[in-house]
């Protein structure tokens, strides 16, 4: 849709996309083995043969139904390609697969008063044939897989649960859309699979891809048939029943044997300033705006310490200061910084030697951080990454709770050898954090590595191997800075600004303003929500339908002077006509039409 409305290719359009997202992903610090999109041809070829595996097994039949279509177009209007009303919540700007405001899973034949998203005409019925999944074959097997999955949180168990209670319906897996992928069965031409149906099999073609790539293209079978093998996904919850139903469901479809998801780790929602983030409205932070905020440590460290785990959360620019501030700065920072300075200024920048025989306080300090990297390590394996977060930070919070029990600065005075086993703990402290924070903040972690001179890549075991006293570390730079939310909250105004403010003046000069005078005003013999105006717009009368009729009667707008938009290319709405706009002003919601501000002949220019 967005590839229509800005009148490109929708392969020009997503291979933009795509691009941007790479170079945004690695300067996240988001790593993958194989970031590919669906269009690669490995994908194509498996999708069409995964399909006619199913197809062959008996699971996929047809059936000729009601489906709109819009006459000006001359399309189908299946999914997105279609608004209206939604029968359940009356949320006028509901999309043809799901309401944004309730969010109900939709059919476009349920929307009331549909429209076309590409140019608002109303649709028609007409009749069409599509291929289904046969997925009530299939709900005891995928019931049986759910409730036997001992992996499975109870929330994503009774949420898959639920979607199945009143029993599985087939799934329409053929669109009439001109993209997508060729459908593959006999009698199927002109039709495409349903990106939905195709995108999670993207997962096992990927897989394809990166082993062809690596010249052993038997090896992604191993990940998909060998039943030690195990697949995660990481998902938000209105994405569960794809990955525990309809996916499963598939694989089971083809009677190859392949493993089905072994957990999903599915999130609540997150939201922004207590809004949904949403892309129209401009709720949010984009991932690029974000990096010329703050560094994408900081980000990953607040997002991954809110990850909706359990429960939903919000986040606001208030708390990310918070968190950076306190967290990142006075605790993380503070205890790494006030270690290695003393390192640097006390011992010749070398790891300091212990006393061969540790204190009580000591030994107590190391094997708390042996306790700690266990729990941490225990949270990763059970996919609990906002506890791992947590008991990070623990780490540094102990390190410097021990730093101010041993009081260093104060036994260097009088019991140097002390000081020198103090510090000798913290710096494994520091050590272990290096390590532990990798998958957290990858980048401040290459920083602390080379700070204390570790060769890197180290792995998640090393944490716990000592710094030998006599290990050179560098002179230390604070890894954090403060940051202040007024200040972010400036700074991303400025930069929407800027982009607003970009319009050149040649583009408004293209807009043919004028007054015009109502001369002829009725009702929408379809809808009294429109009305039809037939506008003098000095040298000819230009007709222009528009969603008024809640907000003006016909006989309010006879006579009135209004600004019209006069070149606008006619457009049908409601069965008719429509070449103009009218200017009005947003009354929260209400349309108020502007007037000239005293009278002047229809025709004057505006501008
Ligand atoms: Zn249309
Ligand atoms: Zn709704």
């Amino acid at each position: 849709m967005e590839a229509i409305k800005r009148g490109v290719k929708p392969r020009e359009l997503t291979d933009k996309v795509h691009s941007e997202i790479v170079r945004l992903l690695k300067e996240w610090g988001i790593g993958f083995d194989n970031y590919t999109r669906t269009e690669s041809e490995t994908h194509k070829r498996f999708v069409r043969d995964f399909y006619m595996k199913i197809y062959n097994n008996g699971f996929i039949f047809t059936k000729v139904e009601s489906h709109l279509y819009c006459e000006n177009c001359e399309r189908f209007l299946p999914d997105r390609f279609v608004v209206g009303t939604c029968p359940y919540c009356g949320y006028p700007h509901a999309r043809g697969d799901q309401c944004e405001n309730c969010g109900r899973l939709l059919e476009p034949t349920q929307l009331i008063e549909p429209r076309c998203s590409i140019c608002g005409s109303k649709p028609v019925v007409r009749e069409s044939k599509h291929w289904y999944f046969d997925l009530p074959k299939l709900q005891e097997a995928v019931q049986r897989y759910i409730e036997e999955n001992p992996n499975f949180t109870e929330a994503v168990k009774n949420y898959s649960l639920n979607y199945m209670r009143e029993g599985l319906k087939p799934r329409a897996l053929t669109r009439d859309n001109k993209w997508g992928i060729p459908a593959p069965f006999p009698g199927a031409d002109g039709k495409t699979i349903y990106v939905w149906m195709e995108a999670v099999l993207g997962y096992i073609s990927a897989t394809i891809e990166y082993f062809e790539r690596l010249g052993d293209p038997e090896g992604w079978k191993k990940f998909w048939f060998d039943p030690e093998a195990r697949t995660l996904y990481f998902i938000g919850k209105d994405n569960i029943p794809f990955h525990t139903i309809i996916f499963p469901a598939l694989l089971l479809a083809t009677r190859e044997g392949y493993n089905l998801p072994w957990d999903v780790s599915a999130t609540e929602f997150l939201t922004y300033e207590r809004k949904k983030f949403s892309k129209t409205h401009g709720i949010g932070i984009w991932m690029d705006e974000a990096l010329k905020l703050a560094p994408a440590d900081y980000w990953r460290y607040a997002l991954l310490y809110l990850r909706p785990e359990g429960k939903d959360t919000d986040f606001s620019l208030r708390v990310f200061e918070e968190l950076v501030n306190s967290h990142l700065n006075d605790t993380l920072g503070n205890f790494i910084h006030r270690t290695l300075l003393f390192v640097w200024r006390n011992f010749d920048g070398r790891i300091p030697k212990p006393a061969s025989e540790l204190g009580e306080e000591d030994s107590k300090a190391l094997e708390k951080l042996r306790i700690l990297h266990g729990k941490i390590t225990n949270a990763l394996e059970r996919i609990k990454i906002k506890e791992a977060v947590e008991l990070v930070m623990e780490v540094a919070r102990e390190g410097n709770r021990y730093l101010n029990t041993r009081a260093p600065w104060k036994l260097i005075k009088t019991r140097p050898e002390e000081a020198a086993t103090v510090i000798y703990v913290a710096s494994q402290y520091v050590k272990a954090l290096s390590i532990l924070i990798e998958p957290i903040m990858p980048f401040t972690a290459e920083k602390l590595r080379r700070l204390i001179n570790l060769q890197e890549p180290p792995s998640w075991d090393d944490a716990l191997s000592p710094l030998e006293p006599g290990h050179p570390v560098n002179k230390p730079k604070p890894l954090f800075k403060k940051v202040k939310a007024e200040e972010l909250v400036r700074k991303l105004e400025e930069m929407r600004g800027a982009v607003v403010k970009r319009v050149d003046v040649s583009e408004f000069r293209k807009l043919d303003l004028r007054i015009g005078r109502v001369v002829e005003a009725s009702y929408c013999p379809e809808s009294r929500k429109y009305v039809i105006l037939r506008i003098d717009v000095g040298d000819r009368v230009v007709q222009m339908v528009g969603r008024l009729g809640e907000h003006y009667s016909p006989e309010d707008l006879k006579g009135k002077l209004v600004v019209v938009l006069t070149n606008l290319k006619p457009r049908r709405i409601c069965e008719q006509v429509s070449e103009a706009m009218l200017l009005a002003a947003d009354d929260e919601g209400t349309p108020v039409l502007l007037k000239p501000e005293k009278d002047v002949e229809p025709g004057s220019k505006v501008f």
